[in-house]
């Protein structure tokens, strides 16, 4: 074997294990807080489980709570590493809005999808500029779609091809500031002058020192049985689980 041979075989199996260590390792004793509630259709307590029993599985300490009361707790806030908050509408207090701002700010992760972060408190705007998005509109109801990669070099994305689903497709209020990992067309069959419109599924976001996922595909349990959905988000979780950028 060449040399050249040699060094390229020996980095890309090197990128092998350092991925492979980002999925399998890296929430490996991880505090991560699971808030959850709001409107009943998205099934709040059924993801707060499915992700919470995956988080365990990955030797992750994981809390769970029925309340956004749970930001204002410095305690349990100060030894979290992630959020993961699934709330669809619903509100918060002032407070209690600030005090998650504030960890995200300096450093905790937040990960969440569909309207669990997406659609949460919608008459908090400060909330809204922390995501990244607002959900305004699924034209259509349920219908089938295609999610498109916008990169596949990205360590959530990588390896996913684009897939094709049936659920909501989410229409979205969008902050220029996120970093787009995969979009959908909206084809106009219910809305003709947004046809053609490509919108971000899935994106990260800096704020302040936190990271935040999001993807808005989750409406209901099913969704989550299509390996790609589950991938991306579980993928996107143990990101945002490194944040606390040094
Ligand atoms: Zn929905």
């Amino acid at each position: 074997m060449k040399k050249k041979q040699f060094v390229s075989l020996i980095l890309c199996l090197l990128s092998q294990v350092s991925f492979a260590q980002f999925e399998n390792g890296s929430l490996e004793s991880k505090n991560v807080l699971i808030v959850y509630g709001g409107w009943k259709g998205h099934q709040p307590k059924v993801f707060a489980d499915k992700i919470g029993s995956w988080l365990e599985q990955q030797n992750a300490n994981v809390t769970l709570s029925s309340s956004t009361a749970i930001y204002l707790d410095e305690k349990i806030m100060s030894n979290t590493d992630l959020i993961i908050q699934h709330i669809t509408m619903s509100t918060i207090k002032a407070e209690e809005s600030k005090a998650l701002q504030k960890v995200v700010s300096r450093g905790v992760g937040l990960a969440g999808c569909h309207g669990g972060l997406g659609d949460a408190f919608r008459d908090d705007t400060e909330y809204q500029y922390m995501i990244g998005g607002q959900f305004v509109k699924h034209p259509g109801g349920q219908l089938d779609y295609t999610v498109n990669m916008t990169t596949t070099e990205n360590v959530i994305t990588k390896g996913i091809k684009d897939f094709s689903l049936h659920s909501e497709q989410y229409y979205l209020h969008i902050d220029p500031a996120i970093n787009v990992l995969a979009t959908t067309v909206f084809n106009g069959d219910n809305d003709s002058w947004i046809e053609g419109i490509k919108m971000p599924v899935v994106w990260t976001k800096i704020y302040g020192k936190g990271r935040v996922f999001y993807s808005s595909l989750g409406h209901s349990a099913d969704v989550f049985e299509i390996p790609e959905v589950w991938q991306l988000m579980t993928r996107g979780v143990a990101w945002a689980t490194k944040s606390k950028i040094q």
